[in-house]
């Protein structure tokens, strides 16, 4: 499979009045086109950290980032990011918030429009487009906040912790939907969560993180064998514990 995404040897050292904080020791990983990879580790450990870089809200200390095979300059690609909160505004319809990222990117156009219309239409939001964020539950809200990302037809998908404001129900549900939503536009997406089930229930690959400064402690291919494994579905897998055991134990392992 073709490379979409190569870190190689990153790493992020915060400066602040309190002294130096390396978030990063060394983190070289190369995601794959069309695969949902997650990240999970300790709180703290430099999760956050590393998306920020990719998406390039903050820069590196040092390493490279390369892009379908080119050095990745300023970290400037097209990357959508959701986060826990849904930062929907709640004076625009649905929308007139859809439509946001595009707007932002002074990237409204004929065409753009038409893929908003699409996207719309093809995950059943159509009829919701005039209510407005407060009219909807939770889970809807997260659907919009998805929707409005993949306006801008991103390259790379972030998710950081972007159900865990939801109560656990809800979440499980949103999960799957949002995941049926990322395969169904094939999109490349980096997850990281410190839920482990909600990791290997999504992912064809899970990275394990070390605690701060963040190095690669292990990673997890995960596979279940099942035709159009879905997050609801793969948990009664038998594999499912199997691999929730494994990663439960690295994690709690020391370093
Ligand atoms: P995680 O998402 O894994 O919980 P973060 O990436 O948010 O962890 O943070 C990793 C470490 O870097 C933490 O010790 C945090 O306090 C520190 N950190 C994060 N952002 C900054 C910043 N802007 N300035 C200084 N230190 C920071
Ligand atoms: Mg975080």
């Amino acid at each position: 499979m073709e490379d979409c995404l190569r870190l190689d040897k990153i790493t992020k050292t915060y400066q602040d009045i309190n002294g130096e904080t390396m978030a990063i020791a060394d983190f070289s990983y190369s995601f794959k086109k069309g695969t949902f990879v997650s990240i999970v580790g300790p709180s703290g450990c430099g999760k956050s950290t590393l998306l920020s870089i990719i998406s390039g809200l903050e820069t590196q200390s040092s390493g490279t980032i390369f892009m379908d095979n080119s050095v990745l300059h300023n970290n400037k690609c097209n990357i959508g990011y959701m986060l826990q909160k849904d930062y929907l505004l709640g004076w625009r319809t649905v929308y007139q918030n859809i439509l946001l990222g595009i707007e932002i990117r002074k990237m409204i156009s004929p065409k753009t429009l038409a893929y908003a219309d699409e996207l719309l239409h093809k995950y059943d939001l159509y009829e919701f487009k005039d209510s407005y964020p407060s009219q909807l539950s939770g889970g809807m809200r997260q659907r919009v906040a998805l929707i409005r990302t993949l306006t801008v037809n991103p390259d790379i998908l972030l998710l950081d912790e972007a159900f865990s404001a939801l109560d656990y129900q809800t979440r499980l549900t949103v999960a799957d939907d949002v995941f049926k939503i990322i395969k169904a536009e094939g999109k490349t997406t980096i997850m990281v969560t410190h839920d482990i089930p909600e990791s290997v229930s999504m992912s064809d690959e899970v990275i394990v993180l070390s605690n701060r400064p963040s190095k690669i402690k292990s990673v997890h291919k995960i596979h279940f064998n099942m035709e159009n494994r879905t997050p609801l579905t793969c948990r009664d897998q038998p594999e499912f514990s199997k691999y929730f055991d494994c990663i439960w134990k690295e994690l709690n392992s020391n370093g």
